[in-house]
């Protein structure tokens, strides 16, 4: 999965020299940390779906901003997806230990002098773990933005949708897709199968009211159907969330990232 831009711009944070870190920080840069999971995504694709995809956004994202610094941030690949753990493949964290693991990568690149921090998740059942890691951080006066990609183009998902109604799924539709656009040569479409989505509330209900998951249920591991999936899909789809996360980098730029202090000393 390691990959550089295709450019050979040096974007990725473990490869820069210190002094090229230190000029970094004189032009208000962004550090994107991808955020992913290794697990199972059916019998088609590969385990590691959910942090290449946020990983491959970033370092494009790096590549397209050219007024100011983006740098990538080791990805941090493994997640919190115990109910994944039902096919072979699945390597989860605990919940407390993904939450520290995150709150401690974003301390460490605060500490650096980096003040603006996007943590770009991939996968799920990382998406509330990674919020509440932001809202922790909050606490201590560090703000990352924790956004989980899917996200940034919710109106497109469901518009463009033939068969997963505007959810990114599982191993489904649109992972499929961006897999089959950026790693074509990882995918075994002979493999593909659609699962059966079973909700345990109704699909009226189920829109405001669902558990937490535990292990899944469905068959073959995939929610929603890789059939219809096609890279020119993933392409469409790459292309807005690229768009999406470029602009976020660039208001980012413009702002300060707030601080606790400055809201007065109502707080003890
Ligand atoms: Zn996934």
């Amino acid at each position: 999965m390691l990959m550089r831009p295709p450019s050979g711009e040096k974007v990725l944070w473990q490869e820069l020299l210190r002094h090229e870190l230190e000029a970094a920080l004189t032009q208000d840069p962004v550090v994107i940390v991808p955020v992913g999971s290794i697990e199972q995504h059916g019998p088609h694709c590969p385990q590691d779906v959910d942090i290449s995809i946020p990983y491959h956004l970033a370092i494009r994202t790096a590549e397209v901003v050219d007024e100011f610094p983006v740098i990538v941030a080791p990805p941090v690949s493994l997640g919190f997806t115990h109910y994944n753990m039902g096919e072979v493949g699945t390597i989860t964290l605990s919940l407390e230990t993904f939450i520290d693991v995150l709150c401690d990568v974003s301390r460490s690149i605060w500490a650096n002098g980096f003040k603006r921090l996007i943590l770009l998740n991939g996968h799920g059942g990382n998406e509330q773990p990674t919020w509440a890691a932001a809202v922790k951080l909050a606490e201590e006066d560090v703000w990352p933005v924790a956004l989980t990609y899917w996200n940034m183009a919710l109106d497109e998902l469901r518009a463009w949708s033939e068969a997963d109604e505007g959810s990114i799924g599982h191993g489904g539709e649109w992972e499929t897709s961006l897999q089959l656009y950026l790693r074509p040569e990882l995918v075994d479409m002979s493999r593909a199968v659609k699962d059966e989505w079973r909700l345990k509330f109704g699909p009226d209900i189920g829109r405001y009211a669902m558990f937490p998951e535990r292990r899944r249920e469905m068959a073959h591991g995939v929610m929603g159907d890789p059939l219809v999936a096609s890279a020119a899909k993933g392409e469409r789809l790459f292309a807005i969330l690229l768009e999406r996360l470029v602009a976020l980098c660039r208001e980012y730029h413009e702002i300060d990232p707030p601080r606790y202090r400055e809201f007065g000393s109502h707080c003890p």
